[in-house]
């Protein structure tokens, strides 16, 4: 919440108007004078009519003094034009109009500095303190206080320096050197003593009252006050009366004792009545307004506001109306009528613009920026703050900056920015500590100048204390933080440590596949070479056999024709004998050649010297060759085994394959039927099924163990190696047919079932 601002009133400046007949008959004189006067004399007449009406009619004081510039104008004379506006400086800063006051004090100063006229230039200089201080320019009023001083040195008159000592006094107090102004202030009582001027008495006593009341030394306040209140009283003084009055109740007003500030509020304002002093009665009704406001008893704080708020409307008191404003916004605020606050604060903003009051324009954003605050409206709050600091840090107004950073923290926060909002905080922290420690400094330094040793003893151990206790704070945030440090690096190394171990896990898992896959390839690689073992015994097995039965099968046609032969050779034999040894010789030649021959071709196959002859076979016809083939020949006519022949083909069905070829191949198939097919039938078929044309011979035979059928057109396979084989063969004739017919483009494949019968197919695509 917003400090309220309470009328402080500085005894200096008091301006009382009045009016005698008396008055009144001069001027009418002087104007008189003026008609019948040279161009310079009406100048110098104007200055000095304005120079009389300066503190009673400051208006009129400021008309007077810019006809006596025009004058000087038309004169061109460059000390009057100096005179006059020096004087129109004057005026306006009695008219509280203090830009214009300062530009034609400045615009003097070059006049009056070359005049070599010291009381002149002191006169010009002081007046400049008054407009920078009044204008809260505390550097440029130092300034020209201290020119001032330089002159003043010259100057002996008691009184007059009793002014200035005050003057200065007040610049300190009011530019925060407290030290300083209580020595100017204890110098310039002790003249005013010496004169005996009570009313200078009595405003020094105010004005060490209100050092004291800056100092929240209440008690010492309240004695001078008091004692101030008590000259005005003998001197009659009733404007004295109702200050001191209105000072002593912000005293309690500030100690918290409502009920005896409000009676001295109270009469103050009678006082105030009693002269008709609108802005003094403007004024009390504001103090009794925060009063309520203070108690919270908002309607009647209310009443008060818009009582003082009618009448400083009336006046244009446009200080006042700042003022006002600014604490019913806040009275606004306090409620939460957010938008009335925002209409009275801004009012309040306009007013103190106008009046140059800055420290209230800063005090406006301030509260700006919580209005805006609690509308959400972040970034205008943000803005209003950093206004607000731009005017009151550098006049070193720390409490409001503190109330601003807090804001800015908050404001930050709200925005999630908790960097800034952090730095904020710290700052906001750091300022009220230093707010602290330098109010403590201010008062050791003033009971070190009374000498209260005692009390420098308590304040020194408040200070020890406090220090102690900001140590301890210090102490405990740095552990807060080593803490924190300490907490977040754990996390850190835990994090680091799980991200490790998880990492570990999966390289490990990943090598455990891998290990995993690689035992697999090696256990199928161990397979595999089981099996390869396994086939290259089994083929070197084969091998073995197919020679053991391929020499048997060489030698036993041999031994016949070699048998045959010697038969031949030996004398006496009968014509019957010689018949019957040739026949041998001649077939088991033949079973020879044939053998060979089947070497011969698959080796040809196997080097891809084998050469077919393509031609178109009609294969009704083919199958019909061959059936009638094998029907005619007495060595296949068996009583057990019938025949059969069975086409399903049209007669003009062709298929491209070389006929010899194709003979050799059904020819060992049916071969291999008669030879493993003890009774029953062997049909020799053919069929057109999907575009292929087929010749399939089946048997009633052994047939085929499934398990073999797969390898029986393998290379020197037969199923049976055993030396006590029931048939005779080499394993060439499956083999030999099968590479025969692929040549061919066609295929052959076996159904058979053991101990039922076989059946062989070839099958050719039809173009
Ligand atoms: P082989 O000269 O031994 O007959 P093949 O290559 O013609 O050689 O035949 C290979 C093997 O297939 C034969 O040893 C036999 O075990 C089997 N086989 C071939 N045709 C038949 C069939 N019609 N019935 C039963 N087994 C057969």
């Amino acid at each position: 919440m917003q400090r309220k601002y309470l009328y402080f009133v500085v005894s200096l400046f008091i301006i009382v108007f009045t009016t005698t007949g008396q008055e009144r008959s001069k001027v009418d004189s002087i104007l008189g004078i003026i008609n019948s006067s040279s161009l310079e004399e009406q100048t110098n007449l104007y200055i000095e009519l304005s120079e009389y009406f300066v503190s009673n009619h400051p208006d009129s004081s400021v008309i007077f003094g810019l006809k006596a510039l025009s004058n000087a104008l038309q004169a061109n004379d460059k000390f009057l034009i100096g005179l006059s506006n020096f004087q129109i400086g004057k005026a306006y800063y009695y008219n509280d109009s203090l830009h214009l006051s300062e530009t034609y004090l400045l615009k003097s100063k070059t006049f009056i500095e070359d005049q070599n006229d010291t009381s002149l230039l002191f006169n010009l200089y002081n007046y400049l303190t008054y407009v920078y201080f009044d204008l809260y320019k505390y550097d440029e009023a130092l300034k020209y206080q201290n020119l001032s001083i330089e002159i003043e040195t010259g100057l002996i008159n008691k009184e007059e320096t009793a002014i200035r000592l005050l003057e200065f006094g007040m610049v300190y107090e009011y530019t925060g050197n407290i030290e300083k102004a209580l020595t100017y202030y204890n110098q310039s009582l002790k003249l005013y003593r010496e004169i005996e001027d009570n009313e200078g008495i009595a405003d020094l006593l105010n004005n060490l009252g209100n050092i004291y009341h800056t100092l929240n030394n209440y008690q010492k306040a309240l004695e001078y006050y008091i004692e101030s209140s008590n000259i005005q009283k003998e001197i009659q003084n009733l404007q004295g009366i109702a200050i001191a009055d209105n000072n002593i109740g912000i005293v309690y007003h500030d100690w918290g004792q409502y009920d005896k500030a409000l009676k001295y509020y109270k009469k103050a304002l009678e006082t105030e009545r009693e002269l008709e002093n609108e802005n003094g009665i403007s004024e009390s009704l504001l103090n009794i307004a925060v009063i309520f406001h203070d108690m919270n008893q908002l309607d009647t704080a209310l009443a008060y506001y818009n009582k003082s708020l009618s009448i400083a409307e009336r006046i244009n008191n446009i200080n006042m109306l700042g003022l006002l404003y600014g604490n019913l916004a806040d009275l606004y605020f306090t409620i939460n009528e957010l938008s009335k606050a925002l209409i009275a604060q801004e009012k309040s903003l306009d007013f103190h613009k106008e009046s140059g009051n800055e420290i209230g324009i800063a005090d406006s954003y301030l509260m700006l920026g919580q209005i805006y605050y609690k509308n959400k409206l972040y970034q205008k709050s943000i803005n209003y703050y950093k206004q607000s600091i731009s005017i009151l840090e550098p006049r070193k107004i720390l409490l409001s900056v503190a109330d601003c950073y807090k804001g800015l923290a908050e404001t930050y926060a709200a925005l999630n920015k908790y960097d800034l909002a952090y730095e904020y905080y710290n700052r906001f922290h750091k300022i009220n500590d230093s707010i602290f420690s330098e109010s403590m400094a201010k008062k050791l330094n003033i009971l070190e100048i009374e000498n209260r040793e005692n009390e420098i003893q308590l304040l020194n151990e408040a200070r020890v204390r406090e220090q102690l206790q900001n140590e301890y704070v210090n102490k405990k945030v740095k552990i807060q933080k080593v803490i924190v440090i300490v907490l977040i690096v754990a996390l850190i190394v835990i994090i680091s440590l799980l991200i490790l171990l998880i990492v570990q896990l999966k390289s490990k898992r990943k090598t455990f596949s891998t290990l995993k896959t690689q035992h697999q390839e090696i256990t199928n690689n161990r397979q595999e070479l089981l099996v390869a073992k396994e086939q290259a015994e089994e083929s070197n097995r084969l091998k073995s056999a197919f020679l053991v039965n391929l020499s048997h099968e060489i030698r036993t046609p041999m031994n016949g024709i070699i048998g045959f032969s010697q038969i031949l050779k030996e004398k006496g034999i009968s014509q019957e004998e010689i018949t019957s040894s040739a026949e041998q010789i001649y077939e088991n030649s033949l079973k020879l050649l044939n053998l060979l021959n089947n070497i011969i071709d698959i080796s040809s196959i196997q080097t891809g010297q084998l050469k077919l002859i393509e031609e178109k076979i009609f294969l009704s016809g083919l199958i019909n060759d061959i059936y009638t083939q094998y029907k005619l020949n007495p060595e296949f006519q068996k009583p057990e085994i019938e025949l059969l022949l069975n086409c399903n083909c049209k007669d003009d069905v062709q298929i491209t394959a070389d006929s010899q070829r194709l003979y050799q191949v059904i020819e060992n198939i049916i071969d291999n039927a008669f030879k493993y097919t003890e009774k029953g039938k062997i049909e020799i078929s053919c069929d057109i099924v999907n575009k292929f044309a087929q010749i399939s011979v089946s048997d009633t035979g052994i047939g085929i163990p499934e398990d073999k059928q797969s390898f029986i057109f393998d290379k020197f396979i037969q199923l049976d190696y055993s030396s006590t084989r029931k048939y005779e063969g080499t394993g060439i004739g499956l083999s030999l047919s099968k590479a025969l017919i692929e040549l061919m483009n066609g295929t052959i494949e076996i159904y058979s079932k053991l101990g039922i019968g076989s059946t062989f197919t070839v099958k050719f695509p039809i173009k």
